[in-house]
């Protein structure tokens, strides 16, 4: 038996479709326009990248996206500064601080410092404490882009037995509670956990979220799961590029699971997911009903 791919790609082009359709709705209803604020400090490439990734696809869905960039040695207060700017502004609704951030700066502080109605990124104490809680809140981008594909193989995910490898704030955790918001019975793994390849034969739902070039093989993989692979790595291919590769053994796995996705599975569905965060945001900052994506 080979899986079925879960196209990622497909999936977040209807996603960003549906935002775009909702946008100009509310653009046309009620004069408003969404409107994203980006922040890099520093010039690392692979942040780089998604931050231009994250302009572009932001107009595209009809927004407005406002990029920061300040130089690598920013004192932590000027940062702080343009923040407070930043959640004061009334055409910004959405504010995510690319990370990881230089070591001169205390993350921790900065995150904080973001309204909550703005953190797009759901990683201020308040969205990830309503999350864990069970209450609305804005939930980070890339768990929620992982219940999307869930969703596109299970209509429904109640019942079922799933699995979460990892649990940072960003990916693991929130993912977590997503599932649970979800009736999915959850058991959550990292690196302290005993027998993780018995764990794993046990779930319909395999979440890698490690950071582990193919350490998921395919024996641990119940007959017919669902894979959705986080995991993105980079190593020297033979030809001397990079390679990408995730958390699972994709070619083992292919042959064991029902359904999975392939490396980046899940890359574009988190700037999908953050367009449609900052949709919500913009819609509870003015008192509109949640949108229809
Ligand atoms: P972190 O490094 O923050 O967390 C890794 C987690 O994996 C930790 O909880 C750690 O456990 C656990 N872990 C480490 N080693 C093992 C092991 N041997 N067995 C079981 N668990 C282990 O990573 P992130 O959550 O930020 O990212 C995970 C992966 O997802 C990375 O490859 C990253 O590139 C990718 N990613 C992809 C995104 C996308 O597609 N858009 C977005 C974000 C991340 P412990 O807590 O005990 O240390």
């Amino acid at each position: 038996m080979t899986a079925r791919i879960i196209d990622g790609k497909i999936i977040a082009a209807e996603l960003r479709a549906r935002v775009a359709g909702e946008v100009a709705r509310v653009v046309r209803e009620h004069g408003i326009t969404p409107g994203l604020a980006v922040v890099l400090v520093g010039s690392d490439p692979a942040s780089e990248i998604y931050v231009r990734s994250k302009h572009k696809q932001t107009q595209a869905a009809g927004m407005a996206s406002f990029e920061h960039v300040l130089p690598v040695d920013v004192a932590q207060d000027d940062l702080l500064a343009l923040i407070a700017r930043l959640n004061r502004d009334p055409v910004v609704h959405g504010i995510l601080v690319q990370l990881p951030l230089p070591k001169s700066v205390d993350t921790e502080t900065i995150i904080n410092a973001i309204d909550p109605a703005k953190d797009v990124d759901g990683l201020h104490p308040n969205n990830a404490g309503r999350l864990a809680g069970g209450f609305a809140a804005l939930s980070p981008c890339t768990p929620l882009g992982c219940i999307i594909l869930s969703k596109s193989v299970h209509a429904s995910l109640q019942g079922m037995n799933a699995i979460v490898i990892g649990r940072s704030n960003l990916v693991g955790r929130p993912l977590v509670q997503l599932l649970l918001n979800e009736n999915a019975t959850v058991t959550i793994a990292h690196s302290r956990s005993r027998e993780l390849a018995q764990l794993c034969a046990r779930a319909d739902l395999v979440y890698a979220a490690v950071g582990k070039p193919e350490m998921v093989r395919g024996d641990w993989i119940k007959p017919g799961a669902t894979v959705i692979d986080v995991g993105i790595n980079r190593l020297p291919g033979a030809d001397g590029k990079t390679r990408l590769v995730g958390d699972v053994a994709f070619q083992e796995a292919l042959n064991v699971a029902g359904a999975i996705t392939p490396v980046p599975g899940v890359g574009q569905m988190t700037v999908a997911c953050l367009l449609v965060n900052t949709l919500r945001a913009a819609c509870a900052i003015h008192g509109l009903p949640k949108p229809g994506v």
